[in-house]
């Protein structure tokens, strides 16, 4: 019987840093254990939460309910072809480190994706994505465990519905279905994509382009410009750029035509929902406890002492600012709770 813990402080369960009382907690190091867990009474309280390493997550109150911490590590090759190698990779590995091996073995496709902090696991769940790449573009599949139903069910890339930091798993299947493994195809010919953000410039530093220098590049950028969870609590980009209408992009630009946009499909325009915060003069604001981070204002940090009950509250007011003065409505990318 997995061991099941009560009344766990949440604090170094998440990025922001906020403590939050789970009333069980529960980590499960194998599909094993996982199924042995959903056989248990455990597995009947109502309120749960599947938690990965806590970098996407603001607790607001205390968790009255189950927090179930997926834990399975695991790097295999399960094929290989001419072009490609396929991992299956556990969830409760740890992404960066899951880019490292890759990048060490000189196997391709996630060396943009360097730094992200988070577990395996959770990288399909909001589609991470940076300079240039979407993990969906290398996700081959994801095998979960049906909480209700107690069986595996493993979806392919095109069943995962990936959009733009969005899946199947954060939405129709949120906490109902525990991701055990993704297996991810990687490159065994490299095709660098080089074309955003600093990285062509910085890339002339270097003798070669190579998937390890690039790698160097994005951990040295995001070091840069991000804040270490470790030393600032954070969530990263607390809201989402939001993605609109030709239309609206153009009776926008009237009156702002300098605001960031790029294509995103087909008559979709993404706009930086950092540039729209700085414009209601959000940046670099501290009230309290918490603020945006004066490097990256789509970042709202935890000074030290806040609640997560603080920290929304000052999110709410950015979002009605920018609602206000632009009549967008900026989409949390955090899970709220
Ligand atoms: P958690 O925060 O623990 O969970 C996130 C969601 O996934 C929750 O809804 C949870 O219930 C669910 N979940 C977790 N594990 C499982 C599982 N095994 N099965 C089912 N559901 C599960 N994101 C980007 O996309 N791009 C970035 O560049 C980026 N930069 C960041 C920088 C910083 C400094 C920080 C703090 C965050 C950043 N993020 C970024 C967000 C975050 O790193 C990712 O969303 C990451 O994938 C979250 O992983 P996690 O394990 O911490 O998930």
């Amino acid at each position: 019987m997995p061991d099941i813990r009560e009344n766990i402080s949440l604090k170094k369960f998440n990025t922001f840093g906020v403590d939050a009382i789970a009333r069980y907690f529960v980590t499960l190091g194998s599909t094993g254990e996982i199924l042995d867990f959903l056989n248990s009474s455990y597995s009947e309280i109502h309120n749960r939460l599947i938690l990965g390493e806590g970098s996407n997550i603001l607790f607001t109150k205390d968790f009255d309910g189950i927090v179930v911490r997926p834990a399975i590590m695991g790097i295999n090759p399960v094929k290989e072809t001419r072009d490609h190698v396929y991992l299956k990779v556990g969830a409760g590995e740890n992404w960066d480190s899951f880019v490292n091996y890759c990048v060490e073995h000189n196997w391709g496709g996630l060396e943009n994706l360097s730094l992200i902090p988070g577990s395996a696991g959770s990288s399909p769940i909001q589609n991470i994505g940076a300079y240039g790449v979407e993990v969906k573009d290398l996700i081959e599949s994801v095998e979960t465990i049906e909480y209700a139903g107690k069986k595996t069910v493993t979806f392919k890339n095109d069943e995962c519905k990936f959009g733009y930091r969005d899946s199947i798993f954060k939405q129709k299947l949120k906490n109902r279905n525990i991701i055990t493994y993704v297996t991810f195809r990687l490159d065994k010919v490299h095709r660098y994509i080089t074309h955003y953000g600093n990285i062509r410039k910085e890339l002339d530093k270097y003798r070669e382009t190579s998937i390890r220098n690039i790698r160097e590049i994005i951990i040295n950028t995001r070091r840069n410009k991000l804040p270490d969870p470790k030393l600032l609590g954070n969530g990263g980009s607390f809201f989402k750029n939001p993605i609109l209408s030709k239309e609206t992009l153009e009776s926008i630009r009237q009156f702002y035509p300098r605001i960031p946009y790029w294509e995103a499909g087909r008559d979709q325009f993404k706009i930086s929902a950092a540039w729209l915060i700085e414009q209601c003069h959000w940046n670099k604001k501290r009230i309290g406890e918490v603020g945006t981070y004066v490097k990256h204002p789509l970042v709202i940090v935890n000074y030290g002492n806040a609640t997560g009950k603080n920290i929304l509250e000052i999110a709410r007011k950015i979002q009605k600012t920018v609602k206000n003065n632009f009549a967008i409505h900026l989409e949390p990318e955090v899970n709220i709770l």
